[in-house]
């Protein structure tokens, strides 16, 4: 990049005419007034990566951060004027008194703010994080805190809270995002982030707003998301950074090598370190840049797992906020972007309608009424998700020390849109609007329908994401780099079985044209116990609906009625008997049987009370009993069980034997001696 190249000779050709650079303990941050106003010269400026931090009607404030910005603006021939050199320590004494204010307002001793909370003072990092816990205490119906996947660079955690009804049911509904400190001096966004939080949860159930946003939609709340810079401003050990703790690529640095003013420059921007147009116009390879894009697209832990959250959300709607700069912004937000997206009317007339909170305010697409940025967090919502990203420029109008955090009125007045200078402008409005716009069903997409209760629904995608055109390493090639990304966001099918999913379209938006890429979610449907029950594809444009079933194919089913059956084979002969002779006869038959019982006895008993147990001819029995034996089991005198089953049985041929003795001094009548017999199958568990 030429700004690396340039800072690199310039350095050197110092050296070679004996000047010298202040030293590293020097370093601090000097404010500096140019004259020019001009596009022309600030596109410049920025470009040079420098901070420049107020454009007024007639002349332009820059914050150096350091003798490389000091040379850079020399060298850049803009001529300009120190207005102050040294920076640090300028609101203390401001920061001081609303501090004090506050502990009064919290002892009851001073009147609360107009805010939700009554606030009269920024918060600090542990306060923020305290805060976040109280309300997931105080709210645990509706307030879920939750940590990102990875911590800062100096490791620690970034905290945000789930806002919604019945917080802990994956239940579908549409998910809006709004982050803070992005940008580590910017303290006003975390008081807006977490006083929007306050307002719903104060509001619920009295204000129909309010009561509706939480019925329908999920706010997920990140206050500070660059914590290691916001903790370094916010103590005042370096107010004016803007970037997060990153030093060298690479490399985690210490704390202490964070603090040192000798690095108070270094650090890359988190909001150009996403991955869509990674590299691109407005995005700075000099680590001491304000515009610092990073190693590599996502490079920072902090936005590798703002990248995490978003890819197993369905967030539709995001606002990633700022100060100062009185716009709102929408992509694109840099050259290389297509000049007419994808969904250009739709998202416009969005701005414009959310723009309505802030009168006055410049908005529109950041080529048009702002600086160029590349790999934005909205460049990230739109080409990723297809969920329309904003950006507020919030609580405009300062210069000097007090740009980035006026003091604290300003920062009650811009969210109510309530004295002078804020009359009308009110970003709890924005916030108002943009959760309702999230909320909205022809602004995303949905799947509903039926599953089976307590089934789970995934649903992924996988695709990449293309950077700019730019060389990844010093010297490599020029460059556009496919980056894969994969969503996975899931659903639990309520017990009622009918489920409501508000998503994104599938249809991804182009980074090249006004097309959409025609891409499809899968989805799979699994059982509570983890059993995959199907996996088909879900294709979504824009506002569409799909009224689908899932689960239920691939099941097949047959009803068996309860079956006792009993089928005796051909009848059982001895052939003739001979008078006066000792002898056994026997004979055979089968018995046939079915049961879906639990458990079966074949018995066999004789219906006859004259002579239970002998064969008969007319008024005649034989003296012996007839034996009866299933297979080759010792006969048995009737009646007596042959067989039992310990579970169902198909088709099982029973051999019947049947025996009988005639003993020599036996009478016999002439003609047959039979018997009729009960063969009966039975069961104790049906
Ligand atoms: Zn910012």
């Amino acid at each position: 990049m030429p700004h690396a190249r340039t800072k690199l000779a310039v350095a050197f050709a110092l050296v070679a005419t004996g000047l010298t650079l202040p030293a590293a303990a020097d370093a601090k941050t000097t404010l500096v007034e140019v004259q020019a106003t001009d596009h022309a010269t600030l596109n410049r400026l920025e470009a040079l990566g420098l901070d420049v931090t107020y454009e007024g009607d007639h002349r332009t404030e820059l914050m150096l951060h350091g003798p490389e910005d000091v040379q850079i603006l020399k060298d850049s021939g803009v001529p300009y004027t120190v207005l102050l050199d040294d920076m640090d320590g300028a609101n203390d004494a401001r920061l001081h008194t609303e501090g004090e204010q506050q502990a009064r307002v919290e002892k009851g001793i001073a009147p609360l703010s107009t805010l939700p909370t009554g606030r009269v003072a920024y918060r600090t990092l542990p306060e923020i994080n305290a805060e976040l816990q109280q309300l997931a205490a105080t709210y645990p119906d509706k307030v879920k805190l939750f940590t990102l996947s990875k911590p800062t660079l100096l490791g620690k955690t970034i905290y945000g809270v789930e806002v919604t009804r019945n917080v802990d049911a994956k239940d579908g509904k549409a998910e809006f995002l709004l982050t803070g400190a992005h940008h580590a001096r910017e303290w006003p966004t975390p008081e807006f982030t977490l006083e929007f939080v306050w307002d719903l949860l104060l509001n619920d159930g009295t204000d129909a707003d309010a009561t509706r946003l939480l019925d329908k939609g999920r706010l997920i709340a990140i206050p500070v998301v660059n914590a290691d810079g916001f903790e370094l401003s916010r103590t005042l050990q370096n107010e004016q950074k803007r970037k997060n703790c990153r030093i060298n690529a690479g490399e985690i640095p210490t704390a202490e090598q964070c603090a040192a003013s000798a690095n108070s420059n270094r650090g890359i921007d988190l909001n150009r370190n996403y991955l869509p147009f990674w590299g691109g116009p407005g995005a700075s390879t000099s680590f001491t840049a304000s515009n610092t894009r990073g190693e590599a697209p996502a490079s920072e832990p902090e936005i590798a797992a703002m990248i995490d959250l978003l890819n197993a959300h369905q967030v539709t709607l995001a606002i990633n906020n700022h100060t100062p700069d009185q716009r709102l912004l929408r992509a694109p937000s840099s050259s290389n972007e297509p000049d007419v997206v994808a969904d250009e009317q739709v998202y416009q007339d969005l701005l414009e309608r959310l723009a309505r909170n802030l009168p006055g305010w410049p908005a529109g697409p950041w080529t048009d009424v702002y600086y160029e940025a590349s790999s934005t967090a909205e460049q990230q919502a739109y080409y990723a998700y297809g969920a329309f990203g904003f950006t507020p420029e919030a609580t405009p109008g300062f210069s000097g020390t007090q740009t980035f955090h006026p003091p604290y009125q300003n920062v009650i007045d811009n969210y109510l849109g309530t004295g002078t200078r804020y009359a009308g402008q009110t970003m709890r409005g924005l916030y108002y609007d943009a959760f309702a716009a999230a909320i909205d069903p022809s602004l995303h997409a949905v799947i509903k329908g039926t599953a089976p209760a307590g089934a789970t629904l995934t649903l992924t995608k996988t695709y990449t994401l293309d950077s700019s055109r730019t060389a990844f390493t010093t010297g490599g090639p020029q460059e556009v780099r496919a980056l894969p990304n994969a969503l996975k966001s899931t659903l639990t099918v309520p017990a009622d079985g009918r489920f409501e999913w508000h998503v994104n379209p599938s249809l991804r938006p182009s980074q090249y044209d006004d097309r959409f890429i025609d891409e499809s979610y899968t989805l799979t449907c699994t059982a509570p116990g983890g059993q995959v029950l199907e996996t088909t594809t879900v294709r979504l444009a824009r506002g569409q609906v799909a009224d689908r079933s899932f689960c239920t194919q691939g099941t097949v089913s047959g009803t068996v009625p309860a079956t006792l059956s009993l089928t005796l084979g051909a009848p059982a002969a001895f052939g003739a008997f001979t008078p006066g002779e000792a002898r056994d006869y026997s004979a055979a038959t089968t018995a046939t049987v079915t049961s879906t019982a639990g458990d079966a006895a074949l018995t066999v008993g004789d219906p006859d009370g004259a002579h239970p147990g002998h064969l008969t001819n007319g008024t005649f029995a034989l003296p012996s009993p007839l034996g009866v034996a299933a297979g080759t089991n010792a006969p048995a005198p009737l009646p007596t069980t042959l067989l039992t089953y310990a579970g169902p049985v198909s088709n099982d041929a029973v051999p019947v034997a049947f025996t009988q003795a005639i003993g020599a001094g036996d009478a016999l009548r002439t003609g047959t001696y039979s018997k009729t017999l009960t063969f009966t199958l039975s069961t104790t568990n049906p």
